[in-house]
């Protein structure tokens, strides 16, 4: 039983064979499958997606890429997604200073607002963080101590497709965070990814795919899909020494206890 916690099923790279997919993740084991929106259409369509099959659960949010398209009226209208039954949690948000298709200043308002939020909500948060490691510890430290004492508290959220070092993974755990892990640790050069997996407990560990992005090995180049989050925890268990079996169940575990599910057996 394993559950892909970050996938993009409502992409258009889906459109000509979405059930398809959906049967060969459940074919692969894959139980649970969270699906993040990026946009407020993309928010929708998650929602849509969760609520028309067993085992797809939804996040909304807005991605740092689309930062400068939240404005009042979008926020409200994901408030309105978020209070959903099948949403699972706010995202995908966070900071983006590789691509900076949205102004930083920018980026950073719709961060704060959407983790705001999210405190509001009592949904955990997925967050999207490239080449802005120090300050999204900074962020995301301070709005973790507001939290101390909600029902948040233990469940913050994920980093996901973690992308740190150690000592900021040990860091984000430390503050209530999951890391989860994508396609890239399956790949030659994924050498301090993989120490850092080799190094960090199984218990705070998630498993995803941001599928259609970041294929695993050996099917890089092709577009990914959840079934294949099954090669990241194979990976992950080789790194841990430790079988398939236990890397699936604590990662799926940690998947109910962050989002609230009960994945479906
Ligand atoms: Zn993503």
């Amino acid at each position: 039983m394993l559950v892909d916690t970050h996938a993009h099923l409502d992409f258009e790279k889906f459109d000509r064979d979405r059930p398809a997919v959906l049967a060969r993740a459940r074919e692969a084991g894959v139980v649970a499958i969270v699906t993040v929106g990026v946009d407020l259409p993309s928010s929708q369509a998650a929602v849509a997606l969760a609520e028309a099959n067993k085992g797809v659960y939804a996040a909304v949010g807005m991605h740092p890429h689309d930062a400068s398209a939240l404005d009042g009226e979008g926020l409200a209208r994901l408030r309105e997604l978020g209070g959903h039954d099948r949403v699972v949690a706010v995202g995908e948000i966070g900071l983006d200073f590789y691509r900076d298709l949205s102004p930083r200043d920018v980026q950073r308002r719709a961060f704060r607002a959407q983790l705001a939020w999210a405190a509001r909500l009592g949904k955990p948060v997925i967050i999207h963080d490239r080449e802005a490691h120090a300050e999204i510890m900074d962020v995301l430290s301070g709005w973790a101590a507001e939290q101390t004492g909600s029902p948040l508290e233990d469940r913050l959220g994920v980093l996901h497709t973690f992308s740190g070092d150690l000592g900021m993974a040990r860091r984000a755990i430390d503050l209530g965070f999951y890391l989860s892990i994508s396609g890239p640790v399956t790949y030659k050069n994924a050498g301090r990814l993989a120490d850092a997996v080799h190094a960090l407990p199984l218990d705070r560990l998630l498993v995803e795919t941001d599928c259609p992005f970041l294929t695993p090995h050996p099917h890089r180049g092709k577009r990914n899909e959840p079934a294949y989050v099954r090669l990241v925890a194979e990976r992950v268990a080789e790194i841990k020494g430790v079988s398939l079996d236990e890397v699936a169940a604590a990662t799926t575990a940690n998947a109910e206890r962050l989002f609230g599910f009960e994945a479906p057996s």
